[in-house]
């Protein structure tokens, strides 16, 4: 069965990073003068000799997210169910080495932290887990988006991958949309990173998003953890990864994020550091080569820099967010996978949004053009 391995294999790291490093300011001009833009355009808007057209491009970006998406953005909040994981990640707190107190929610716990969500006003939710198939398999998950589905116009996860049946059981269930990012493209640098657990086969996370797109999902979301290999080439990758998956599974829609690694207790320090003039010039460069992609925002980044970049491209944000299981109603003292920056409660972030222009909407953007 091809998937996108087949792709991927025909492209070497060194060859793409001194392409992306080739480009020139004509290339960078060539690029911004056209309507529909490739993937040669994307290099060169994500090169060094992009920098100078920042502000174009940034203005570019911007108008182009008005007229696609209006003048809204969307909330969504992360639960966090379980941090128990039986991977190896060296830049993650909950990782199996990692000698901290362990938590998976009840049922009860899970519709308690429900209730608190709900009363933000809440209504497109992402569940988070560790990667343990014992404790958090596919019938755990099943379980909760079953108990909480009546409660939610949209449930995302982001857990363990998994295969097209199971990923067929939960959309049975609610299943909405689904998280998978591949930390890094970099081969031989995701093996260092990930040196045991199932989450060490490169390969079966590679090819995650083929599974979900054949059983049917409505959304995939992909992403590069920034600060593990250099974000342009691993930028470059997830381009070429949201295109060949828009080519195959047309009927999905798509959405990309861009986390930087974070601190957490006893942590990894970024290989490759990735500015925040780098991280707007990505966030540009992905909204002028797909006009239709979702890009999402988190709180790990920083109140002062997501204030600036909501009416550049992004088109779905986070407020408050716990990353620990129970953080908001059931045990908020647990410890973190990751510290979050902005810090803010949501009704806070909501008053940015409406300060800058924007209306918040609740529901998935697919939901709201059903
Ligand atoms: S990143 Fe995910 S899989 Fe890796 S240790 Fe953290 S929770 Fe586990």
């Amino acid at each position: 069965m091809s998937s996108f391995k087949n792709t991927f294999e025909q492209y070497d790291w060194d060859e793409t990073l001194s392409d992306i490093f080739s480009k020139t300011e004509t290339d960078v001009t060539h690029a911004l003068g056209k309507s529909k833009r490739d993937l040669e355009d994307f290099k060169a808007l994500i090169s060094p000799a992009a920098k100078p057209f920042l502000e174009q491009m940034a203005q570019m970006s911007s108008y182009v997210t008005k007229n696609r998406f209006g003048n809204t953005i969307q909330m969504y909040a992360p639960m966090y169910l379980s941090n128990e994981c039986q991977n190896i990640c060296t830049y993650c707190g909950f990782s199996m080495t990692n000698k901290i107190p362990r938590r998976t929610l009840t049922d009860d716990e899970i519709l308690k932290e429900v209730g608190f969500l709900k009363s933000k006003g809440y209504d497109h939710i992402l569940l988070v887990t560790g990667e343990a198939n014992r404790t958090v398999g596919v019938d755990y998950i099943n379980n909760a988006i079953r108990l909480i589905q009546s409660r939610f116009a949209n449930i995302t996860i982001e857990i363990q991958p998994l295969n097209q049946e199971e990923y067929e059981v939960l959309i049975e269930s609610g299943l909405y949309a689904v998280l998978v990012y591949q930390e890094t493209y970099h081969k031989e640098e995701y093996k260092k990173h990930h040196p045991k657990g199932r989450k060490s086969n490169f390969d079966y996370r590679l090819e995650t998003p083929d599974r979900l797109g054949r059983a049917g999902i409505h959304k995939i979301g992909l992403g590069a953890l920034f600060g593990l290999e250099d974000w342009r080439a691993d930028s470059f990758f997830t381009a070429l990864h949201l295109s060949y998956l828009q080519k195959t599974y047309w009927k999905t829609k798509y959405s990309i994020s861009f986390p930087r690694l974070r601190p957490y207790s006893g942590g990894l320090e970024p290989k490759v550091e990735m500015t925040d003039s780098d991280l707007v010039q990505l966030i540009c460069a992905f909204r002028l080569f797909d006009e239709d992609v979702e890009l999402s925002m988190s709180t790990r980044e920083s109140e002062v820099f997501r204030e600036n970049i909501v009416n550049l491209g992004i088109t779905s944000i986070s407020a408050e967010s716990k990353t620990n299981p129970g953080g908001y109603a059931v045990a908020p003292q647990s410890l973190e996978q990751f510290e979050i920056s902005d810090e803010r409660s949501t009704e806070d972030v909501v008053q940015m949004l409406k300060n800058r222009g924007l209306e918040v909407v609740w529901k998935d953007w697919a939901y709201n053009w059903q």
